[in-house]
């Protein structure tokens, strides 16, 4: 099996397994007891906290530990809301291709009277620094613009994003699951206030992430009970899940470089194979891209069929479009970037993980190859689109 699906998530590395095991077993102890096993998951725990801060440069008080990368969007947003509230601030500005978790958590904040602008991604993917300048006003008090994007992995400028909110006095949260171990992220660097990981992302195990809330931000808890994580979010530690996820970090970081561009060469091996199909198109900036992201649309299918064919030939992939309970809608980031609603459908993402090799893109291509001729030979818009009834697109 070829698993290309590493943006939704990664295996656990054995360097994580390995950080975990003494944590299910013999460490068992409750780090917030005061006898000595619990304060050795206590010291386990409060080590993890130090190497993530220390990785993406912050101070180790600056990181809560969450369940991932919906409950840290969540969290930081609401919190940035609940303050700009008190200051009498309701806008908001993000932009059409967030995570569902960035998005949800806005229409909430809609319906609680704030006003969100969204910015548009362009063509490319990508927000302009420019239209961020423009929307801020004297009553936006958070920013939230992804590092990365989880369907067609374009990269944010977040720096330049981030100095603009700074200017003005603004916050600025990034939901930067996509990104920390996968490209260089510094919080201090990036001048962001707020950001959240997951550690499924990275190697990790599900169900654990971080988020980073810059000195002064006041967090806002949407756990109430005991008074883990200083009061910020209620709860005993997930400690083996913490520690895993700091020894993937770790590892992430450590390799980040030399992975980085190995796949950069193979992801540039795959698009080029993959623009061999007649009649379809790379999603998203070719060049501030993620080193693990393709994303391509292909006119005349439907990426559902696709993937379960992919599947049966043994590659697991996804199409990037969100299938909710017998409607398929087309992925909201594809319409965003000016795909059309026939052409977004027959989307394919592949996201690589480290190990992948030459052959295994090879492999990819020729499977894909197949499968979209395949449908294509029994598709009645690709017959319309052959015989001139309609127009190509791509
Ligand atoms: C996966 C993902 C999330 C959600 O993270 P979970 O840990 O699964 O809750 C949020 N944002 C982005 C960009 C993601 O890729």
């Amino acid at each position: 099996m070829i698993y290309a699906d590493n943006a939704a998530t990664t295996r656990m590395s054995k360097t994580a397994i390995a950080a975990m095991l003494p944590f299910l077993d013999e460490i068992y102890g409750n780090p917030s007891s005061l006898y000595s096993a619990g304060q050795k998951a206590k010291e386990a725990l409060e080590g993890a906290r130090q190497t993530i801060a220390r990785l993406i440069g912050a101070l180790p008080n600056e990181i809560l530990f969450t369940s991932g990368g919906s409950e840290g969007d969540n969290q930081a947003i609401l919190s940035a809301a609940a303050i700009g509230k008190k200051q009498g601030k309701t806008h908001i500005i993000s932009d059409t291709i967030e995570h569902h978790a960035v998005l949800h958590t806005l229409k909430k904040l809609e319906k609680e009277g704030f006003e969100v602008t969204y910015l548009p991604a362009h063509e490319n993917g990508i927000v302009r620094p420019q239209e961020l300048e423009d929307a801020i006003r004297d009553d936006t008090c958070l920013v939230t613009v992804m590092y990365a994007n989880n369907e067609i992995g374009t990269i944010q400028p977040i720096r330049e994003l981030g100095a603009i909110c700074r200017s003005h006095g603004v916050l600025f949260h990034t939901d930067a699951v996509q990104a920390v171990g996968h490209i260089p992220v510094n919080v201090k660097d990036d001048n962001v206030d707020l950001l959240c990981a997951s550690a499924h992302k990275f190697h990790g195990p599900k169900g654990v992430g971080f988020l980073y809330a810059k000195r002064g931000v006041r967090l806002q808890n949407l756990i109430e009970g005991g008074a883990q994580e200083r009061g910020l979010r209620a709860g005993t530690e997930n400690v083996g899940g913490i520690v895993a996820m700091a020894a993937a970090l770790q590892e992430a970081v450590d390799g980040r470089e030399e992975n980085a561009k190995k796949l950069t060469a193979l992801r540039d091996r795959l698009i080029e194979g993959l623009s061999e199909i007649e009649h379809s198109a790379l999603n998203g900036d070719a060049e501030q891209r993620l080193p693990s992201n393709v994303s391509f649309c292909f006119e005349g299918i439907e990426g559902e069929s696709l993937l379960l064919l992919l599947d049966d030939l043994g590659v697991s992939a996804s199409s990037g479009s969100a299938c909710t309970s017998g409607s398929l809608d087309p992925s909201h980031v594809l319409l965003a970037i000016g795909r059309i609603h026939d052409v977004a459908h027959g989307s394919l993402r592949l996201s690589l993980g480290e190990d992948a090799t030459t052959a295994d893109v090879d492999e990819i291509v020729r499977c894909t190859k197949q499968v979209v001729a395949h449908l294509r030979s029994f598709s009645p818009v690709w017959r319309d689109l052959c015989s001139g009834k309609g127009n190509f697109i791509l």
